[in-house]
């Protein structure tokens, strides 16, 4: 990979193995809104790290998402962190450019104690150990990584972890980030026992009946600029009420958004529990990571996203803003 002054260095594979080997205890830092990939690559090396007799625990402050249950030692996954920590326990941040993104439950950590492990583009190298690995398809492929440096078995429960954050950042396999690689190491994941039927059904398959509803509304509040480029809607707290939704409920609203013809940007503003979350997808033009960058958020190229302060009117004309300065 071609590096300039401006990228920083990721950690090497050797390095970050040899600092997780040193470690008496960890904690697996997921960060908010949680998706399979933050809590599976943290559930992998996890449970990976137990198998070397360490201690490890799981901070995430939203709640498991009710399709991601199904991933092994999801139930030790909370936002409390015992009191007994040992004072060199490693904080373990995966997939996410800044650790805000854990959330403001998150107990002040020294710099020292933080291995930073991600494949966003801007992540702000906010660890000790920092292994960012910008052309992964996903967190999890980085643990994969370490996995191997570790020589730990890879086995079933952490092979569907793996598969799902794999399957998560790739939308099922869709995504451009599909690389024969992907292909190649979840075809070896499946071979050790990763349970792609279960993975399928419950992020892809299985569908509430209030999230289709909610879409439904989504798609008719929708609005259609930029000559049929660009497509945005929102959904608030009442529309939640009327389709007896939750916040689960709007994660793919936003990508049924972008798979309308002709679309080069959608927009999703989810407006509830007193704040704006927008959701940014691009078809491949636009950069929508630099967009989201502009007004404090950020993601990859294709999906990012944002927190906005302010009414609805506002944000929907700073996104607005932001997207034709990246050219829309
Ligand atoms: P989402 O639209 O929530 O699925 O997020 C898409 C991508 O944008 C993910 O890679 C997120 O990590 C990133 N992202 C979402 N919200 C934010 C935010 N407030 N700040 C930085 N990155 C974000
Ligand atoms: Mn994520
Ligand atoms: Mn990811």
């Amino acid at each position: 990979m071609i590096q300039d002054a401006s990228t920083p260095v990721s950690a090497s594979t050797e390095q970050v193995v040899a600092e997780l080997l040193k470690r008496p205890a960890f904690v697996m830092v997921s960060h908010v809104k949680p998706d399979g990939d933050t809590l599976g690559a943290g559930l992998a090396l996890g449970l990976a790290l137990k198998k070397l007799g360490k201690r490890v625990h799981y901070f995430q402050q939203d709640p498991v998402p009710r399709n991601l249950r199904f991933m092994a030692d999801t139930r030790y996954v909370s936002r409390d962190v015992p009191a007994d920590l040992p004072a060199d326990t490693l904080w373990v941040f995966g997939d996410m450019s800044s650790t805000s993104r854990a959330g403001e439950f998150l107990p002040k950590i020294d710099r020292k104690n933080i291995l930073d492990i991600d494949h966003h583009l801007g992540n702000e190298h906010f660890g000790e150990l920092n292994y960012v690995l910008t052309h992964e398809c996903s967190t999890g492929t980085c643990v994969m990584h370490l996995l191997r440096g570790l020589g730990v078995e890879i086995d079933a429960d952490i092979a569907t972890c793996l598969l799902t954050t794999i399957m998560t950042d790739t939308g099922g396999f869709m995504h451009s980030n599909t690389t024969p690689d992907v292909l190649t190491l979840s075809a070896e994941l499946m071979r050790l026992g990763a349970n792609k039927e279960e993975i399928t059904q419950e992020i892809f398959a299985n569908k509430r009946l209030a999230a289709l509803k909610l879409l439904g509304r989504a798609l008719d509040e929708s609005k259609v600029e930029y000559d049929g480029r660009y497509i945005w809607s929102y959904v608030d707290d009442a529309m939640l009420t009327a389709c007896k939704a939750d916040g689960e409920d709007t994660e793919e609203i936003v990508n049924h958004l972008r798979s309308v013809e002709g679309i080069e940007v959608a927009a999703l503003f989810k407006h509830f529990d007193g704040e704006i979350r927008v959701s940014l997808r691009s078809s491949g033009r636009v950069n929508v990571q630099a967009a989201a960058a502009r007004l404090g958020g950020g993601g990859h190229f294709r999906a990012s996203g944002l927190t906005f302060v302010g009414p609805l009117q506002d944000a929907v004309v700073a996104v607005d803003r932001a997207l034709a300065a990246e050219g829309l």
